[in-house]
């Protein structure tokens, strides 16, 4: 079915229509408002396990001079530290922006399969901070970018890591 703009208004309308804060982004909220009145930027988030808050974070750029000093990655972190683990697929991610590319694709790696926001990039973009520009600059292909990135390839004679790591990890199975 094709949706005019108007139908695509009432469709994100409907669909946002039961949704509203809960406790869990009103945190992130509080976190975000705290980290600004700190001198920082406007971001903070919360993973939740089991109904319950069990890591935080802000974005910490101000201290620390990180530029991975993001609020959803440190959640991350956070989480991924207290339960030794990698996998947080059973975890909520509740963050008071819309993720940037790198906190989205830590959520990927950390296998969350279950994330909100609350303030759009709309909302970023009106006030200046949005990261919508770096989404378009990574849908581009390689040679458009404004990061060169170019191949610079192994030599025959040298060490092949990859394969290497096969093989260790076929090594490690027959064990
Ligand atoms: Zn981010």
């Amino acid at each position: 079915m094709k949706r005019d703009r108007t139908d695509l208004y009432e469709y994100s309308r409907t669909k946002k229509r039961g949704r509203t804060l809960n406790q869990f982004m009103k945190q992130a909220i509080e976190l975000a408002i705290q980290n600004v009145q700190e001198g920082g930027q406007p971001f903070g988030a919360v993973l939740v396990k089991e109904n319950e808050v069990v890591a935080k974070g802000v974005n910490e750029l101000h201290h620390t001079h990180d530029v991975t000093g993001h609020a959803e990655i440190l959640a991350i972190r956070r989480a991924q530290e207290k339960y030794q683990t990698s996998d947080l697929s059973t975890f909520t991610m509740y963050a008071s922006g819309f993720p940037c590319p790198m906190c989205l694709t830590a959520m990927y790696y950390a296998g969350i399969k279950e994330a909100y926001y609350c303030q759009p990039t709309e909302e970023a973009r009106k006030q200046g901070i949005s990261t919508r520009d770096m989404y378009q600059e990574l849908s581009k292909a390689n040679v458009d970018r404004e990061l060169t990135l170019k191949e610079l390839p192994l030599e025959p004679t040298e060490k092949n890591p990859m394969a290497l790591w096969k093989e260790q990890r076929e090594a490690a199975k027959r064990v």
